[in-house]
C-alpha cells in the first residue's frame, strides 16, 4: 500500500491541481492533500477555507484526503506514513525548484521518493496567481477552476472590496494550527 502526500498552498486549488490530484490518485493507493498552513497575510483563503475548497473539488475521489500541515513537507509526510512526495511541473522554473528541493528533501528523509508529474499541455500556464489576478479584475475564471471555488473567489474578492471580514465560506471543523501537528482533514 503506498500513500502519497502532494502538498501545496492551494490559495485556491484550480484545474491544474486538481489534474495532478487526479493523476496521482489514480497511481498510488492513498492520496493525501497537504495544504500549508501558510501565514495568511497575501492569501485570499485561510487555512481552513483553503481545506473545505480542496475538499469540495475533490469530492468524487474516494481515495484521497486531506491535512493542513505547517514546517517541513518531510515531518508532514513521515507524519501520515507517506512514502511519496507528489509534485506538479509546468515548466523549467518549477523543475529547477523542485529539483533542488526534491534533493534537500532526499537527504533529510531519504525513505521518502519524490514523484513529479508533468502538467497536462492544457493547464501549464495556469497558476493560483494568474486565477487571482483575473479574478481580481472580473475576468471569467470558470475554465480554471471548480464552480464551488469560482463562487468562494466571488465572494471573498466581494467582501474584500467592501472592506467587510471573511464570512461567506463554510466553517470547518477539527483544523488546527499548532506549529508542527497536523490534523486529518478525509
Ligand atoms: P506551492 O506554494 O507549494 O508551490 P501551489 O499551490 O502553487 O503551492 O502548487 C502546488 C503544486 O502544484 C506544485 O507542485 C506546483 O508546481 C503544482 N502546480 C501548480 N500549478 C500547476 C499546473 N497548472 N499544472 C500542474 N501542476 C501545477
Amino acid at each position: 500500500m503506498i500513500r502519497a502526500l502532494y502538498p501545496g498552498t492551494f490559495d485556491p486549488m484550480h484545474n491544474g491541481h486538481i489534474d495532478i490530484a487526479q493523476r496521482a490518485a489514480s497511481i498510488f493507493d492513498e492520496l493525501v492533500i497537504g495544504v500549508y498552513d501558510a501565514p495568511p497575510k497575501k492569501l485570499l483563503f485561510n487555512t481552513e477555507e483553503r481545506v473545505a475548497l480542496v475538499r469540495q473539488a475533490l469530492a468524487h475521489l474516494p481515495n484521497c484526503s486531506i491535512v493542513s500541515f505547517t514546517g517541513l513537507t518531510v515531518e508532514c509526510a513521515r507524519s501520515i506514513d507517506a512514502g511519496v512526495i507528489v509534485r506538479g511541473l509546468r515548466n523549467v522554473a518549477d523543475f529547477e525548484f523542485e529539483y533542488q528541493i526534491g534533493l534537500a528533501n532526499r537527504k533529510m528523509a531519504p525513505e521518502i521518493e519524490l514523484c513529479c508529474l508533468v502538467s497536462s499541455t492544457e493547464y501549464i500556464y495556469l497558476s493560483s496567481t494568474i486565477v487571482k489576478e483575473v479574478a481580481g479584475l472580473d475576468g471569467d475564471i470558470s475554465a480554471w477552476v471548480h464552480p464551488l471555488i469560482a463562487q468562494a473567489m466571488a465572494a471573498r474578492i466581494a467582501e474584500n472590496r467592501a472592506g467587510g471580514p471573511s464570512a461567506n465560506l463554510p466553517a470547518q471543523k477539527g483544523v488546527t494550527k499548532t506549529r508542527g501537528k497536523l490534523t486529518h482533514h478525509g
